[in-house]
């Protein structure tokens, strides 16, 4: 579904990814982990264009990204980023129903969806609808920005450190909610994150990035068991 080959990327002489291959199955929930300045954003940027590669290719369904329209490719892709970016002046009922409006769905059509995945996130249309974004806890608003993100039906999903924020509460409630969603709808999601608990909870095979370099590629199980070299065993236990 998504592929990287031999991508390289520097930064002002900073080489930042390194010859970094990677298969994305279709379905697969992928989390990119690793320290800081390791290079997972920058990773996840460039599957929706954000970023392009000083050399190697990025494939989307087995087309080279730079042959796919960009725009039309943006429309097949979710992204969910730490600050969620509701817009202020919007009722969570417009928030999720703007991007379904820019499609000129018919109003009818629009409030089912609407009133779907306001329920599926668990944030039901009559309690919360008229709600504005200032008015949300920020586990609220962020489930707010996931339910904007998949009611378009995108086939792909980005998240980059999404529930960071959070409390610890809400963080296990969303990754829940957000894992269950994915599942019922074979969503491919690449997820960035810096927690090792986090990706191990979600993801269905951990990409462990270090300086740019791919140390492992494996499932939470074959990462905690089987860690390819000292340096992933220390990150796992939060040596490194
Ligand atoms: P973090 O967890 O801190 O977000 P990361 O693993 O996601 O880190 P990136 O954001 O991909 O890492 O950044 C990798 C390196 O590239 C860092 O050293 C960063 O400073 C640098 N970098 C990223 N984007 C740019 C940019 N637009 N201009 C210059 N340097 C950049």
């Amino acid at each position: 579904m998504i592929s990287f080959q031999n991508i390289e990327k520097s930064f002002d002489q900073q080489l930042v990814l390194k010859k970094i291959n990677l298969e994305i199955q279709k379905g697969e929930l992928m989390v990119l982990l690793g320290a800081s300045g390791s290079g997972k954003t920058t990773m996840l940027r460039m599957i929706n264009a954000l970023e392009k590669p000083d050399s190697g290719s990025i494939e989307i369904s087995n087309q080279n990204i730079g042959l796919h329209n960009i725009l039309d490719l943006r429309k097949q892709i979710g992204y969910v980023i730490q600050k969620v970016g509701l817009f202020p002046h919007y009722s969570v009922y417009d928030n999720v129903a703007t991007i379904l409006r820019l499609k000129a769905e018919d109003e009818k059509s629009i409030k089912q969806k609407v009133h779907q995945w306001l329920g599926k996130i668990g944030m039901p249309a009559s309690i919360y609808g008229n709600k504005y974004p200032a008015e949300l806890s920020g586990g609220e608003a962020q489930r707010i920005g996931l339910a904007r993100a998949l009611v378009a039906k995108p086939k792909m999903i980005l998240l980059d450190e999404p529930f960071s924020a959070l409390d610890p509460i809400s963080r296990v409630i969303i990754r829940n909610k957000f894992r269950k969603i994915q599942r019922e709808e074979k969503l491919t999601a690449v997820m960035v994150t810096h927690d090792v608990l986090e990706a191990v909870s979600m993801a269905d095979r951990i990409c462990l990035l270090a300086n740019g370099e791919i140390q492992q590629v494996g499932t939470p199980q074959e990462i905690i068991f089987h860690p390819k070299n000292d340096w992933v065993a220390k990150f796992i236990k939060g040596d490194q």
